[in-house]
């Protein structure tokens, strides 16, 4: 039996995905790209479902539900949206018009599809056998397809840009420019290409900010627009080229497109058991490992596919050593930042010395460990996470700092500008640098008192700064130091040193951080730098009026998994929950462990019920892994979570911490391995 689906979305390829997720799951779709033509259409059908986005051409979607349950109509809705409404909205379509679910682009086709199947499933929509390899092969297709597009879709925002720019007056050019953007940042994000999206929708929150009255910024949100632009189009440029391969599901990588975040590792090496066994370490650790024998082989594979890191063994027997194989990696376009790591069984210190002339990150040892691998794999992904580095520059010379923030930028460096010294502790929370430039003398606030300053501060007492300087004399040096500088560059700037102190000061803050702020076993956050990233998230929260949802974690009867199993295979439990964590949820929510066996989530802009569904999966996903124990059994653990939201359970982290507590504990009452957030 067919279930009938109304799909209102004025994007075309957005609606090209998604029917193909409905017609999967037996649905007959009729597609409107405005609500007018949704009206018409409604005159002759009677849908099981609606799908309505949040923004169509003539209407608002909310606007367009309100009519609907005005005339009397209780089909029942999904919302979709790339836009983060505010909570009354949200609470309005959920409790006056019962809107079903509340989906966000980008979406996950998967998930959707689920969540449609769940919400039809009173009418029996069972998949035909084999449905699932069927959409995954035509999800590849349309996703190949629409890489091939993005280039121009991206040209197209380019040219709305700098037509919004040339003319800053007229406001339907941003209007076009921005309505350009929230398409390709909800298309894109939603064919897997998240990157894209994700620069795309800052460019949209940046010509959103343009749109406002007060534009004392604008120079600079441009900015931010163009370097985001660049980005987005150098991104779409390598995914079209590396395309098709690594959008194809070829026999290795079918995983990988059911879980888009796996790292996915090149190891070269002439062994071909070592190679074997790598790859079952990496499908034990959720891994995903590509391997090449030689050295073209190597380059075949970096070229083609998405790759995060490579492991290269130091010496391939016919052809000599890899050392050169690590520079012509990098000189691959979307490689130049490839995380490298050699390794060997052969660790005389020579080569170690060689392998970090050519820039390797790691250097392994031949036994490997399933653990050292991962650990390897974590500082490789992790480095590469962490993206370019963000400098700050403060001076009041305009043309001096516009000079500097040029030599960054074109070293790869993602930088801001900040002329009026006493906004400087609004800067950092709004750029979050992992260095600032500061020069000395300027009205206002001094170098030395901004940075005096900051060291009283516990969340930038560790921040690198550099101080830009005309004075060398000793005194004015020992001043800088007494301040809490860590390093100063006299004016005028040599372009290389200044990378290189850059540079170099930022990679090291960054290890330092990582360790600090990391634990050993789940590698996630500690409680401490979790709580030090929370507030100001609520504060930003709280702010813009977004929603914010905060989980807490409890493995189910963990005692009893130490008792049984041992206790090195509880912290195996522990860091798999760890790993999983990791990966399922997005870079900037906020992953912690909290204490023992207890962890902590944190989601900006997310409201309870999509958290619980995302935190549900995760459960789902984490009941059916199985651990080893140290007899040779192997076992499940699940978990119980409680979740409390900003603002509907309380505005502060302590009232949300104890709700979330709260509902934790009565998920444990009411048997574990489940989420609970009401109540
Ligand atoms: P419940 O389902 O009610 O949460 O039961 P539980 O057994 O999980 O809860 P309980 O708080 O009684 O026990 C927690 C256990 O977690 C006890 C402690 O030994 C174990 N634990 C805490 N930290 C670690 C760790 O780092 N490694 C290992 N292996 N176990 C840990
Ligand atoms: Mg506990
Ligand atoms: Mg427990």
């Amino acid at each position: 039996m067919f279930n009938t689906v109304l799909l209102v979305d004025d994007d075309q390829q957005f609606r090209q995905l998604a029917v193909q997720v409905l017609e999967q799951r037996q649905c007959k779709v009729f597609q409107a790209s405005s609500g007018q033509q949704a009206w018409q259409l409604l005159g002759g059908t009677h849908p099981d479902l609606i799908i309505v986005d949040g923004v169509l051409p003539d209407v608002s979607g909310v606007d367009w539900i309100a009519e609907l349950r005005l005339r009397g109509d209780t089909t029942p809705i999904i919302f979709i949206s790339g836009h983060w409404w505010d909570p009354d909205t949200l609470q309005r379509l959920f409790r006056e018009y019962g809107v079903s679910l509340f989906v966000h682009k980008p979406i996950i086709p998967e998930a959707f599809s689920e969540e449609v199947q769940f919400l039809l499933a009173r009418s029996s929509t069972a998949s035909p056998p084999g449905a699932e390899q069927d959409l995954q092969d035509e999800l590849d297709k349309l996703r190949r397809e629409y890489a091939s597009k993005l280039p121009d879709k991206l040209d197209d925002l380019r040219r709305a840009v700098n037509a919004a720019r040339e003319r800053a007056n007229e406001s339907s050019l941003l209007n076009q420019a921005k309505s350009l953007a929230h398409k390709i940042r909800g298309t894109a994000g939603s064919y897997g290409f998240t990157t894209i999206g994700e620069r795309v929708g800052k460019i949209e929150e940046a010509l959103t900010l343009l749109e406002k009255e007060e534009r004392q910024d604008a120079s600079e949100l441009w900015n931010r627009v163009g370097g985001d632009l660049a980005g987005a189009i150098s991104e779409a440029l390598s995914v079209s080229l590396r395309d098709p391969r690594s959008l194809e599901s070829a026999p290795d990588s079918a995983v990988s497109t059911h879980r888009p975040s796996m790292a996915r590792i090149l190891l070269v090496d002439d062994d071909p058991e070592f190679l074997e066994l790598a790859r079952a370490m990496g499908r034990q650790r959720l891994i995903e490992i590509v391997t090449a024998s030689h050295p073209e082989q190597a380059l075949f594979e970096a070229s083609t596919g998405n790759i995060d890191a490579a492991i290269l063994d130091v010496s391939l027997g016919s052809t000599g050593f890899t050392f050169s194989l690590a520079g012509e990696l990098r000189s691959l376009p979307g490689c130049q930042d490839l995380p490298v790591a050699f390794i060997s069984a052969d660790e005389r210190i020579e080569r170690r010395v060689t392998a970090a002339q050519m820039g390797a990150a790691l250097f392994l040892s031949k036994p490997l460990e399933p653990e050292a691998l991962e650990f390897a794999v974590h500082q490789l992904v992790s480095a590469r996470q962490l993206g370019k580095p963000r400098v700050l520059v403060v001076d009041d010379d305009e043309d001096f700092s516009a000079g500097v923030e040029l030599i960054l930028r074109q070293a790869g460096m993602l930088t801001a500008r900040l002329h009026d010294s006493t906004r400087i502790l609004e800067k950092l929370n709004e750029f979050c640098p992992d260095l600032v430039l500061l020069d000395v003398l300027m009205p206002g606030l001094s170098g030395y008192d901004a940075c005096m300053m900051l060291r009283t501060m516990p969340r930038w007492r560790d921040l690198p700064i550099l101080f830009l300087t005309a004075e060398t004399g000793w005194q004015s040096r020992s001043a800088i130091f007494k301040a809490g500088g860590d390093d100063y560059l006299t004016k005028p700037v040599m372009a290389e040193e200044l990378l290189t102190r850059v540079k170099i000061r930022v990679e090291r803050a960054r290890l330092l951080k990582e360790r600090a702020d990391k634990d050993t076993i789940t590698g996630l956050l500690l409680r401490r730098a979790f709580m030090e990233q929370l507030a100001p998230m609520l504060a930003e929260a709280v702010k813009h009026g977004w929603p914010l949802t905060i989980a807490l974690l409890d493995l189910d009867h963990f005692k009893k998994v130490n008792d049984i199993h041992g206790h090195l295979s509880g912290d195996g439990v522990l860091a798999g929950l760890g790993r999983l964590l990791s990966r399922r949820f997005r870079m900037h929510d906020l992953k912690g462990r909290w204490g023992g066996e207890e962890f902590i989530l944190a989601f900006s802009r997310q409201t309870r019920q999509s958290a619980h569904t995302a935190v549900e999966r995760v459960l789902q996903e984490f009941a059916e892994l199985s651990f080893p124990g140290e007899h040779g059994e192997e076992f499940h653990v699940a978990f119980s979570a409680g979740l409390a939201s900003y603002p509907s359970d309380g505005a502060s982290i302590h009232e949300l911490i104890k709700k979330a507590d709260g509902r934790l504990m009565a998920a444990k009452a009411a048997g574990r391995a489940r989420v609970v957030s009401e109540g």
